[in-house]
């Protein structure tokens, strides 16, 4: 791959700081060779602070770097595979409170959670005040919402007494809408405001609040959200995600063994990975920055000298392998129709998908040949409305026939370096014919970054693994 950059004399390499070799210009009042003006925003996930020994770790990753001054944790995690996370502890503590059923007990194991931490580290910190306000909130029915926040609230309490940072409330600075539509303009400009007078700070990930003062989160998982947001309001170099694994991995380690890990991917190629089920990051973390250009390192606290994944906008880096990764999930049906001189009918496609919106089912994929479609749907959404979709496509475009093909699987070759190389498809579907897989449909996107494959969800498992072996360990 070719790449022509203009390098100003006054550019630094944030590879010093990020571990990655990718040189990003710099206002030339910023040049003074000095780190510590580098703005990142760090947000730490439930398993990082789950109790008092995983806290000291983000302490020292946090301590270690000057820039990194805005925080945003998580609730506290599982300590273990039978452990429970305090999100989860705190929405059934709620719904018993609420409904008149004892919740004490469930109480009192959140308090001891936030207790063991406080106790580990050391702090002289109480939070009676905090956990009288939040049962009276329970009783007086402040919503599930309300409740699930908590969790996020007291752990930035805790994580700011700890640092020495300062804790701002993430419902005094992230705003919904009445109907619960998070606000992003409003929001950037009032964080930014608030945030360009502090040097250090506290905020809590997931939630937000209503113009009434209500307050409402995002979706689970939605502290990366938060981590984002902030990184747009302080324009950071860098939003660094810190999280239990070493970053993406090219496939899922419960079909390959010890896959490798992902050093640069783009957001279109994230987009398309997690799409197929590779799950990392949080799908609605990525717009914030992506409109500033701020890249995202996922990084592992546990392993805290890995470099992890670095997730841009665009990228000069060579990708190691032909391919950046190979995702893919199982559950589809196929509906195929034909009909002689289907070319020629003019609007046959839109009457044809008009069948499948009447129904409420979204297709997945739709290719094509001269006198055939097929549309790949959700087995599981598909079921219930086959035969009346199915009526309808009779009445809509009198085809010669429609099939059924069901239990496909769809896996997803991804990578920017495929659009350089020759021979890429060539080489995915001999590596699938080696394999003893029988390939039911292609799909290659105009930009050729991607090559969607359906197979017989029987064969998913071993697609994968060939895929992976012919790309990845064949290059090594
Ligand atoms: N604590 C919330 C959850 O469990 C949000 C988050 O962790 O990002 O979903």
């Amino acid at each position: 791959m070719h790449c022509t950059q203009i390098i100003s004399p006054k550019t630094i390499d944030i590879s010093i700081e990020v571990g990655y070799h990718f040189q990003k210009a710099l206002p030339s009042k910023m040049w003074q060779g000095d780190h510590t003006i580098m703005k990142k925003v760090v947000k730490f996930g439930g398993s990082s602070l789950a109790s008092a020994k995983q806290f000291k770790k983000v302490g020292e990753i946090i301590r270690a770097d000057k820039s990194r001054r805005f925080v945003v944790p998580s609730a506290p995690g599982k300590r273990n595979d039978r452990d429970e996370k305090v999100t989860d502890m705190l929405y059934a503590c709620y719904d018993a409170a609420s409904e008149g059923r004892s919740y004490k007990k469930i109480l009192e194991k959140i308090r001891g959670r936030y207790d063991e931490i406080i106790e580990g580290l050391g702090l002289n910190l109480n939070l009676d005040h905090e956990f009288a306000g939040m049962e009276e909130n329970f009783l007086a029915k402040a919503g599930k919402d309300y409740a699930a926040s908590r969790g996020e609230y007291l752990n930035g309490i805790v994580m700011a007494h700890y640092l020495g940072y300062e804790f701002i409330d993430a419902a005094e600075v992230i705003f919904f809408d009445e109907q619960g539509n998070f606000e992003a303009e409003l929001t950037n400009r009032e964080l930014s405001e608030r945030l360009s007078h502090v040097e250090r700070a506290v905020i809590p990930g997931f939630y937000g609040s209503r113009p009434d003062g209500s307050v409402k989160t995002f979706s689970r998982g939605g502290s990366d959200v938060t981590g984002s947001i902030v990184a747009r309001a302080v324009h950071a170099d860098l939003y660094e995600n810190w999280t239990d694994v070493s970053g993406f991995l090219v496939a899922d380690p419960r079909i390959v063994d010890n896959p490798e890990v992902i050093e640069t991917i783009t957001y279109r190629e994230l987009r398309e990975l997690s799409y197929m089920g590779a799950s990392v990051l949080h799908e609605d973390a990525i717009f914030p920055v992506r409109k500033e250009g701020i890249p995202i390192n996922i990084r592992n606290t546990n392993r805290p000298e890995d470099r992890g994944t670095l997730i841009v906008e665009t990228t000069c880096r060579r990708p190691l392998h032909t391919i950046t990764g190979v995702a893919g999930k199982k559950g589809f049906c196929a509906i195929n129709i034909e009909k002689a001189m289907m070319n020629t009918e003019v609007g046959f496609g839109r009457k044809v998908l008009s069948v499948f919106e009447q129904s409420g089912i979204s297709f997945e994929h739709m290719p094509s040949g001269i006198d055939t479609m097929t549309i790949f749907v959700h087995q599981s959404e598909f079921e219930d409305h086959e035969q009346s979709v199915i009526a309808g496509i009779h009445r809509a475009v009198s085809p010669d026939v429609v099939e059924l093909e069901s239990d496909l699987a769809l896996v997803a070759v991804v990578g920017r370096g495929m659009r350089a190389n020759q021979g890429t498809a060539g080489r995915v579907f001999s590596a699938l014919a080696h394999a003893r897989v029988n390939v039911k449909m292609i799909d290659q996107g105009s930009s050729e970054w991607n090559i969607i494959i359906g197979v017989k969800n029987d064969d998913f498992e071993k697609a994968i693994r060939a895929i992976y072996d012919i790309f990845v360990l064949a290059d090594l």
